[in-house]
């Protein structure tokens, strides 16, 4: 890492300068440019810089966990996984994603294109704004992504070309391992509790049918090395306008179950659905939109996913052996992905009790103040049912019809049969 360093507003000037492609982008002199710090996630640092002539978006890894300063030591290898992320899904995505423009592999940091006006897909929702395309362009996304860099469709050398470098990705993994599927489940000095959850915490920890549910999830997500994940494709990766989405941040990227992609949104979307309401405006119409994403979004991967795995030649079904029109083959590739949805249900709920009693907490919830307590509640009696009994959620309808039946959830599990 010698020649390493954070960059800082002058810096990043430099920086920009020195690279002729960068600079005739902005156009215009250093001295034209307009840098703006806007680092609202929790690793990074990133800078939107306008210019005469164009703008560009700059992300940088840091040393350590943005959040957690010094406490927290991170490996800045992580932007280079990152941009071999964008750079392996972009042939596949297309417009979903922003272009990668450059990335510095000594100062770890990417140039990218700006997006704007687009805003985090949570921030709408917290202030219960709707985004009619996102679950249809996001289920594009990850079908594209988990079919074409899968056994389906990806030859058994582009996959094993995956295999070398993704999978030492180690320190994000590592974050996700910790805080997703083992934190959660033990006393941690991690995990942010409210006092009033503690009783749901402790089930948690205690509940055998929910050790061992958790404890294939796990499994899974660290030997089922189905597609190339995004790895954190939640509500805060995605930036959209009423008319076009993107997703971001895939700096988690790594070689696992398809289905965690599929489950973390579905988390983020059911999230937005408890969290509501959340200050004037009407909560029951937001939540209607909220429970047609859901169906949107799932049946759109699954019919999406199907049809490019159909029309794919990987190693792993090749059409070499069905006749043409050999509804074997179609019927192989529903048990796949069904597999996959039965994985992403189970996802979904390992990422909702994260997100409540785990170190990452998200605004949805925060920004109910002390109103947080009982839609958490409700959530996580939510998560528990769908750990406990997976296969009473074989499609997105039964999802939905559970959402207000786990609204009414009071505070302590026991009384909820839970
Ligand atoms: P982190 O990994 O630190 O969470 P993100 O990739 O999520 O970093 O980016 C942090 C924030 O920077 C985003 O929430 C968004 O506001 C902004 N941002 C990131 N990428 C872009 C982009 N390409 N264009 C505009 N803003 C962006
Ligand atoms: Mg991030």
């Amino acid at each position: 890492m010698s020649d390493y360093h954070v960059l800082d507003e002058a810096t990043l000037r430099q920086w920009l300068a020195s690279r002729v492609s960068l600079a005739d982008r902005l156009g215009g002199e250093p001295g034209d440019w307009r840098v703006r710090d806007v680092a609202d996630g929790n690793l990074n640092s990133v800078f939107l810089i306008d210019g005469p002539a164009g703008s560009l978006c700059v992300k940088q890894s840091l040393p350590y966990v943005r959040v957690a300063k010094d406490d927290w030591p991170l490996d800045v290898e992580r932007a280079a996984f990152e941009a071999a992320y964008i750079r392996r899904v972009a042939p596949y995505v297309g417009k979903l994603a922003p272009a990668l423009y450059e990335f510095d592999p000594v100062l770890r940091t990417l140039a990218m294109e700006k997006l704007a006006p687009h805003v985090i897909l949570r921030g709408a929702f917290v202030a219960g704004r709707h985004f009619p395309r996102v679950a249809a362009d996001i289920a594009e996304y990850v079908a594209q992504t988990s079919v074409n860099t899968s056994d389906l469709a990806a030859p058994f050398e582009a996959r094993a070309g995956d295999l070398t470098i993704f999978p030492r990705n180690v320190a994000l993994q590592r974050i996700t391992i910790d805080l997703v599927f083992i934190d959660p489940y033990k006393v941690s000095a991690r995990n942010r509790i409210l006092p009033a959850l503690e009783p749901w915490a402790a089930r948690l920890r205690e509940d055998d049918e929910i050790k061992r549910a958790v404890a294939a999830l796990r499994l899974a997500y660290l030997t089922k090395a189905q597609s190339l994940l995004h790895g954190d494709l939640h509500s805060g990766s995605v930036m959209a306008t009423p008319d076009d989405t993107r997703v971001i941040d895939g700096e988690f990227a790594g070689v696992g179950p398809t289905g965690f992609d599929v489950g973390n949104f579905l988390a983020h979307l059911v999230i937005a659905w408890f969290a509501a309401p959340f200050g004037p405006g009407d909560a029951a119409a937001f939540r209607a939109r909220l429970e047609g994403d859901v169906v949107a979004f799932w049946r759109g991967f699954r019919h999406r996913f199907l049809e490019l795995a159909l029309k794919a030649e990987g190693d792993g079904l090749p059409t070499s052996h069905f006749a043409a029109n050999d509804p074997h083959r179609a019927r192989l590739l529903e048990a796949y992905v069904d597999d996959v949805l039965r994985d992403a249900v189970g996802f979904l709920g390992v990422e909702l009790v994260r997100r409540i009693v785990g170190f990452a907490q998200v605004q949805d919830f925060l920004s109910l103040g002390d109103a947080q307590t009982a839609p958490k509640a409700r959530a996580l009696s939510l998560a528990r049912a769908l750990l406990k009994e997976p296969d009473a959620f074989r499609d997105p309808e039964t999802l939905v019809a559970a959402l207000p039946a786990h609204d009414h959830a009071g505070l302590d599990p026991r009384a909820t049969g839970a």
